[in-house]
C-alpha cells in the first residue's frame, strides 16, 4: 500500500515548499523507494492553462499535454523522470466533476454536499494519482488556514482514518522571521502555523524551518515541545545559493532515514550523491562563466520583475551550466527596448548568446525579430523557442528571401505572406469557437534528418530508416510554420532540419538551422520542459556549449 507524505505550508506561501517536496521526493527515491509527486492548488481554475504568468509565473507543459503549476517541473527537475497531469489537482477540477455526475443522474437523487461527496472526489483523484507508487508526496498550495485548503485537509484526514496513521506522515514548511528592529529569529509564526493545523486535527511528524540561517538549538527545542515531535524532527532550511542543494542539506540531517523511520521502513540502497554534489559545485564555483541574453516580454509587473515567467528556461541554462562546469549570467532584455532604439542592439555584442522563449501576440514582435537579424548576421549563437522559431522564420522571408512584407497571421492576419500560420483544420475549431482545441500541446515525436546540426545535439536519439532520428520535446502553441513557404526560406539557405508528421500525413515543421553561424537553431517545441539537473536537454546543452566558444 502507498504511504503518503502531506507536505502543507505554515506562516507564508513562497518559501520553498515545492522544492522541499521534490527534494524529498528525490532522497526517497535515492534510498531505493518508487516515489511520486503530487500538487493540490486549491484555486478555482481547472489548470493553469489560462493563469497569467506575470501573477503566477510560467505554465508548465506535461508529456499529456496538462497546462499545470510550475511546481510540476520543480518536481521534474529534480526527479528526473515524467509527471503526468493527474498529478495536479485543483478544486476545479473537483467541483466540475461532481456538479458534471450530479447533472449526469449519478447521485440517484442524493442531496450532494461536501462531506461526503467532494471529499471523496479528492480522495479518489489522490489515489488515482498516487498509482502503485510506493511513497507519494502531496504537496498542498498556499498555507494552513486558507479557507480554500480545508476540503483538502479533511479529505488527507479521512484518508488517515482509512488507511492507518502508520501510513501518514504531515511535513508542515514553516517561515522564521527575523525582523530588522530585532535581529532575532522568531518561532511565533511557526507556533502558529501548528495550531492552525492541529485545528484541522492534524500533528506535524517534521517541521522544516525556512530561514535566513539555520536554526539553533534552542529554537529547535522550543517548537519541537510546541509540536509534540522529537527534537531531531526539526530540520533547519536555511537560505542557499542554488536550490540543487536543498537535498544535500536535508540527508546531512538524515532526513530521508527519518522519515523512511517513521513508516517503519530502513533505506534499501546507499543514495550515491557525489554526481548531484559535483553538479551544486559548479553551479557554486564555476570554472568559467557564460552570459545569455533572454529577449521576452512580460519582464515586468508593477516594481518588480517577472523572470518566472521564463524559470523552465533559466533552469534548463543551470542545468546545462552545470553539466559543462559553466556558470550562467542572465540577462533580461524588454524587446520594446530594440523598436523604440535599435542602437540598443548593439549591446548583444557583449553577450555569449541569444534566446527569444515562446511568446503570444503582436507585443515586442518587431524587436525580437530585429535581435534575431542581428545575431544571424553578426555570428552571435542564438537559440529560438516556439515563438522565436517563428519570428525566426518571418525575420528570414523579411531579410533574406525579399519577402518584406512576411509575416505570421497571429499578428497580421492580412499579411502577404503568412510565413506562420493556423492550418486549415485549426481554422474549423476556431469558427466553432474551440479554442483550447487548436492549442498543440503536449509531447509530439519528430523526424530530424540525420547529419543536421540539430541531429547532432541529439546524439544518443533513437535512430529510424535512412540514418534520420527520432526525438520528441513538448509544445505549446497555436500557429504553425505555413508548408507553403519552405520551399522559399530553404532555397535561400534556411536549413528545417526535422518535422512531425500528423495523422493525415501534414508535415508540421519542428526545427530550424542555419549552417555557417556559430549556432542558430530554432523549434517549434518547448525544450526546457524536458530539462533535468544531472540530464540536460540536448538544444540547451548545444546552445551553451556553443556560447562558451571564446
Ligand atoms: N504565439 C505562438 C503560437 O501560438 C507561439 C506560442 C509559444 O511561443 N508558446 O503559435
Amino acid at each position: 500500500m502507498t504511504k503518503f507524505i502531506i507536505v502543507a505550508g505554515g506562516v507564508i506561501s513562497g518559501v520553498g515548499k515545492g522544492v522541499a517536496t521534490a527534494s524529498l521526493g528525490k532522497i526517497l527515491k535515492e534510498h531505493g523507494y518508487t516515489t511520486t509527486l503530487i500538487k493540490i492548488d486549491p484555486y478555482i481554475n481547472g489548470d493553469a492553462g489560462t493563469l497569467r504568468p506575470t501573477e503566477h509565473g510560467e505554465v508548465w507543459v506535461t508529456d499529456d499535454g496538462g497546462e499545470i503549476d510550475q511546481d510540476l517541473g520543480t518536481y521534474e527537475r529534480f526527479m528526473n523522470e515524467a509527471i503526468p497531469k493527474k498529478n495536479n489537482i485543483t478544486t476545479g477540477q473537483i467541483y466540475k466533476s461532481v456538479i458534471d455526475k450530479e447533472r449526469a443522474g449519478h447521485y440517484l437523487g442524493q442531496t450532494v454536499q461536501f462531506v461526503p461527496h467532494i471529499i471523496d472526489e479528492v480522495k479518489h483523484r489522490i489515489i488515482a494519482a498516487s498509482g502503485d507508487h510506493e511513497i507519494a508526496i502531496i504537496e498542498i498550495g498556499g498555507t494552513v488556514g486558507d479557507y480554500e485548503n480545508v476540503p483538502f485537509l479533511f479529505a488527507l484526514k479521512r484518508l488517515e482514518r482509512e488507511i492507518g496513521a502508520n501510513n501518514m506522515a504531515y511535513v508542515l514548511v514553516t517561515y522564521l522571521p527575523i525582523p530588522d528592529s530585532i535581529a532575532e529569529m522568531k518561532t511565533k509564526p511557526t507556533q502558529q502555523a501548528i495550531r492552525l493545523l492541529g485545528s484541522e486535527g492534524i500533528l506535524p511528524d517534521f517541521i522544516l524551518c525556512r530561514a535566513k540561517y539555520p536554526l539553533d538549538t534552542e529554537r529547535k527545542k522550543k517548537i519541537a515541545e510546541f509540536a509534540h515531535i522529537p527534537l531531531d524532527h526539526i530540520i533547519s532550511a536555511p537560505d542557499i545559493d542554488t536550490i540543487y542543494q536543498i537535498p544535500l542539506n536535508f540527508e546531512a540531517e538524515g532526513l530521508g532515514q527519518k522519515v523512511l523511520s517513521h513508516f517503519g521502513l530502513t533505506s534499501r540502497q546507499q543514495p550515491n550523491w557525489d554526481n548531484w554534489q559535483k553538479l551544486v559545485t559548479a553551479i557554486k564555483n564555476p570554472e568559467r562563466k557564460v552570459t545569455i541574453a533572454i529577449i521576452g516580454k512580460y519582464l515586468t509587473s508593477g516594481d518588480y520583475s517577472m523572470t518566472d515567467s521564463y524559470l523552465s528556461i533559466s533552469q534548463a541554462l543551470t542545468h546545462a551550466g552545470a553539466d559543462q562546469n559553466c556558470g550562467i549570467t542572465l540577462k533580461w532584455i524588454d524587446a520594446q527596448t530594440f523598436e523604440t532604439d535599435p542602437t540598443k542592439l548593439a549591446q548583444l555584442n557583449e553577450v555569449d548568446g541569444v534566446i527569444i522563449p515562446g511568446g503570444f501576440g503582436a507585443s515586442g514582435v518587431e524587436g525580437k525579430m530585429k535581435a534575431i537579424e542581428y545575431v544571424r548576421k553578426n555570428n552571435i549563437p542564438y537559440l529560438g523557442l516556439c515563438y522565436g522559431m517563428q519570428l525566426a522564420a518571418v525575420e528570414f522571408a523579411r531579410n533574406a528571401c525579399g519577402a518584406p512584407e512576411a509575416h505570421t497571421t497571429e499578428v497580421d492576419k492580412d499579411t502577404l505572406h503568412p510565413v506562420v500560420d493556423i492550418l486549415p483544420l485549426q481554422k474549423e475549431l476556431l469558427d466553432q469557437k474551440d479554442y483550447g482545441g487548436t492549442m498543440r500541446l503536449g509531447s509530439y515525436s519528430a523526424v530530424v534528418q540525420k547529419n543536421s546540426k540539430v541531429a547532432q545535439l541529439y546524439k544518443g536519439a533513437t535512430v529510424i530508416a535512412n540514418g534520420d532520428v527520432e526525438v520528441s520535446e513538448r509544445h505549446r502553441h497555436r500557429y504553425e510554420m505555413n508548408p507553403a513557404y519552405v520551399p522559399m526560406l530553404e532555397e535561400n539557405g534556411l536549413i528545417f532540419s526535422g518535422y512531425h508528421v500528423r495523422q493525415d500525413g501534414t508535415k508540421l515543421m519542428e526545427f530550424l538551422e542555419l549552417p555557417d553561424h556559430a549556432f542558430f537553431v530554432a523549434t517549434q517545441a518547448h525544450p526546457e520542459f524536458k530539462s533535468r539537473f544531472g540530464n540536460p536537454n540536448p538544444l540547451f546543452a548545444g546552445f551553451v556549449k556553443a556560447c562558451m566558444v571564446e
